[in-house]
């Protein structure tokens, strides 16, 4: 057995990966594999709950995912990288776990009221999101979830369900804890939070020649029309992007933004540029790990039977506390 902490990762194969995903999950992902021994999931039937209807695209959506992971830099002789459908046990986990758990307890969680408004979304399956998701974490018996602060409840949520499994059945699932490490905030090009469905983005996919087209709409500080009036960086997105993307920003970009010596266009071009450059190795993988289709698919049943392994020696467990081990 590893002495390593657990840990339990996972995104949702909903198409093309932005540079929010990388810098904001991704990135952390691959520090952290060496330290932990960490299961990297790729959460479809999450993706089932805003797009149920589309379950044609998931095949592909699903492989590109898993060509993003380790063209990022996930390695697979390190983490198991694996679908959530091939290890049933995170279904039978949130079965049992719906029976300890209050609807009002769900319907209070800010991410359901917030989604439920801005998509319009009102299954069960909607509502029992973050069961689903406490079950994911729960049944590796994890140490550990890396998240953003916006997903913080949800690890509350399993480390509250995990509890009261073990107040009901005696002491068997571990209480999972947030690991919040300083992720970069990448904004989109319209200045909100980068995502897809906002058409805000820019995807590891875009070509150098794309990225440079969509960074010069990005928005800018308003006040700054023509080069030679002075900006205000603080409130500009494309100077977020460079403090990720060029070294010592705040030198190189933000005075001469103030002094209106340096003007938007220039500007944009230089993070094209830096974030191009960030990406190309990225890039360059994917294309490689693109062409095998069969080695990313052998990758993904070898990190199912890993993950599996682990998943059924807890689910043995839950089931032997519960008293429903019935052959045993
Ligand atoms: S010069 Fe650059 S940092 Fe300054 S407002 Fe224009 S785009 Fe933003």
């Amino acid at each position: 057995m590893s002495a390593k902490e657990v840990i339990l990762s996972g995104m949702q194969p909903s198409g093309e990966l932005h540079i929010g995903n990388l810098e904001g999950a991704l990135r952390n992902w691959v520090r952290l594999q060496d330290q932990y021994e960490m299961y990297s999931c790729i959460v479809d039937w999450h993706a089932l709950t805003g797009d149920y209807e589309h379950t044609e695209l998931m095949k592909e959506r699903v492989f590109q995912l898993a060509v993003d992971y380790m063209a990022a830099g996930l390695d697979p002789e390190k983490v198991a990288i694996f679908i959530q459908s091939d290890v049933k046990e995170h279904a039978e986990l949130h079965l049992l776990f719906s029976m300890i758990i209050t609807v009002p307890t769900l319907t209070r969680l800010p991410t359901y009221l917030e989604k439920k408004e801005d998509k319009g979304l009102d299954s069960y399956g909607f509502l029992g999101y973050p069961v689903l998701q406490a079950a994911d974490i729960c049944v590796y018996n994890a140490d550990k979830v890396p998240v953003g602060k916006d997903q913080e409840k949800h690890i509350w949520l399993a480390a509250d369900l995990a509890k009261r499994f073990n107040t009901l059945y005696g002491p068997t699932l571990k209480e999972p804890q947030a690991l919040f490490t300083k992720i970069p905030t990448i904004p989109g090009l319209d200045g909100r939070k980068m995502s897809k469905s906002l058409d805000n983005h820019i995807a590891i996919t875009h070509t150098e020649e794309e990225t440079a087209a969509r960074l010069k709409k990005m928005f800018t500080d308003p006040q700054k029309i023509r080069k030679g009036d002075p900006g205000r960086p603080e409130i500009c997105p494309v100077y977020m992007l460079h403090q990720v993307y060029t070294p010592e920003a705040e030198k190189v970009i933000a005075p001469p933004c103030r002094s209106g010596e340096l003007g938007c266009v220039d500007c944009k071009k230089m993070v094209s540029r830096n974030l191009n450059e960030a990406l190309r190795p990225i890039r360059e993988k994917r294309v490689v790990l693109e062409n095998n289709k069969d080695y990313i698919w052998d990758v993904l049943r070898n990190g199912a039977t890993r993950a599996r392994t682990r998943a059924q020696a807890v689910m043995e467990k839950v089931r032997a506390a519960m008293k429903m081990d019935y052959y045993g």
